[in-house]
């Protein structure tokens, strides 16, 4: 049993010592409704998460955060153990075969010359190498991202973000932001192609003609798991190819079998991008990131000196290894589409009986649920999204939350969830969804007004 401090001395410890900035979900003050509390995690395995007093919940957003291969995966743990125990280093000065055998591994999971790969240590960190390759290689200097993306916090991937909620006063120097291709908000629907020349227009009335880099994530993650629209990729890809620049896919939440019909978000546009990042789950909860590109493109690092001190250290690149060969042996992406098909259309069935649901979107284990007031006008329906998350969460299931007006549930479990585990989170979202909650919350946020 646990024997550590309580939920609200923890608290009362991050209120003292941790930056105000930091913020946990199911917290009164931050959600404004419900009455939940927030949660004190401490033990984890599989596809759940226990709290202080021992009790299970069913973990169905953890997957994009951390995990992919389930909390704690005893192969992934022997791997760290033993790198450990053994060895933990920089990567720097010395040689040592886990990058190397790690970097051969990833390699081989990508289409074409991509096989030339970069180590960081998180997410921000790849975007910002890749973005800085883009534009050695191209010698230009404007970058087109999407509106709505997130692709990281440091000063260049916080221009690229396009989400004010992302964002400070941050010098957001050549990043342009292009007509989102969001086939249920954009304004030319699921016409892939319209948003494309769209970002022509950009780059002949926007740039010099030239650019370094268009950088998209496949499926949007934060942004409120936003599929780009059929045929948008690749005509945006060729556009971009042509102004010179080169294609960046972020791949830090879609990537590692996530979307289940492929091993990358990409894949699923028939495009092959110039550089690839991705983060997250790709060491199962240790933080690790890397960049992946042609042998051709990552020459221009060997200008100058290019190194980050813990990027592919031993420790995490072992269990980045472990982590792919998990994926493999137990058919993880295959049991992302399998599972992640009967959810989606479980949540559809959903869609049918509440008018509250707006839109059901995503793939394999990568499920959006958009909540709004009116279908018609698409209101978000900020409120209940709030409610019901807090509901499920009394119920025993975490969901997660995103979107630009917080309206959209993200379901993105580690990849080992199950058809029961699935049927679980949609009764529990079923009955937290019923008429008479809304009603309650509903009174209860409009008295608070
Ligand atoms: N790209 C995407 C698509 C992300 O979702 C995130 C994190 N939410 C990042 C980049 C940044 O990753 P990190 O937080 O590891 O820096």
């Amino acid at each position: 049993p646990y024997t550590g401090p309580s939920a609200a001395e923890i608290l009362q410890k991050r209120k003292e010592f941790l930056s105000p900035s930091m913020f946990y979900f199911y917290d009164k003050p931050f959600f404004c409704v419900g009455h939940g509390d927030s949660l004190n995690v401490v033990d984890g395995k599989k596809q759940y998460l226990f709290d202080e007093n021992g009790r299970r919940y069913l973990d169905a957003f953890g997957g994009i955060a951390t995990v992919c291969c389930g909390h704690c995966h005893p192969d992934v743990v022997q791997a760290i153990v033993n790198q450990t125990s053994r060895l933990q280093h920089s990567t720097i000065l010395y040689l040592n075969h886990a990058i190397s055998d790690f970097a051969e591994a990833l390699a081989s999971k990508l289409p074409g010359d991509l096989k030339v790969v970069f180590f960081t240590n998180s997410g921000t960190e790849a975007n910002e190498l890749a973005m800085m390759i883009a534009r050695l290689y191209t010698g230009c200097h404007d970058v087109v991202s999407l509106r709505n993306a997130y692709h990281g916090n440091a000063s260049g991937t916080m221009g690229a973000t396009a989400q004010s909620n992302w964002k400070f006063n941050v010098v957001q120097s050549g990043v342009h932001h292009a007509m989102n291709p969001d086939p249920y908000r954009g304004v030319f629907g699921s016409d892939g192609e319209k948003y494309a020349k769209e970002v022509q227009d950009l780059i002949d009335f926007g740039t010099s003609g030239n650019v370094a880099a268009f950088i998209g994530e496949a499926i949007q993650g934060v942004g409120g798991i936003v599929e780009l629209a059929p045929g948008y990729l690749p005509a945006v890809y060729s556009t971009i190819k042509k102004a010179g620049g080169l294609c960046i896919a972020d791949e830090v939440q879609s990537g590692f079998a996530r979307t289940g019909s492929h091993f990358w978000g990409f894949e699923a546009h028939g495009v092959v991008p110039d550089i690839v990042t991705m983060a997250k789950g790709i060491g199962n909860g240790i933080p690790i990131g890397a960049v992946v590109t042609t042998p051709e493109i990552a020459q221009v690092l060997t200008r100058r000196n290019y190194f980050n001190t813990f990027g592919g250290n031993p420790v995490c690149t072992a269990a980045g290894h472990a982590v792919l060969k998990v994926i493999e042996r137990e058919k993880l992406q295959e049991n992302a589409f399998v599972v992640g098909s009967y959810l989606k259309e479980r949540l559809n069935f959903l869609k049918d009986k509440y008018e509250v649901i707006g839109d059901v979107r995503g793939r394999g284990l990568m499920l959006g649920i958009e909540l709004v007031t009116d279908r018609q006008l698409k209101t978000p329906a900020k409120a209940e999204t709030l409610h019901v998350m807090d509901q499920m969460k009394e119920m025993g299931v975490l969901i997660g939350k995103g979107g630009f007006y917080g309206n959209v549930f993200r379901v993105t479990p580690p990849l080992c969830f199950n058809k029961e585990d699935a049927g679980a989170l949609v009764m529990c979202c079923d009955n937290s969804l019923a008429a008479d909650f809304l009603v309650d919350v509903m009174d209860f946020t409009l008295s608070k007004m």
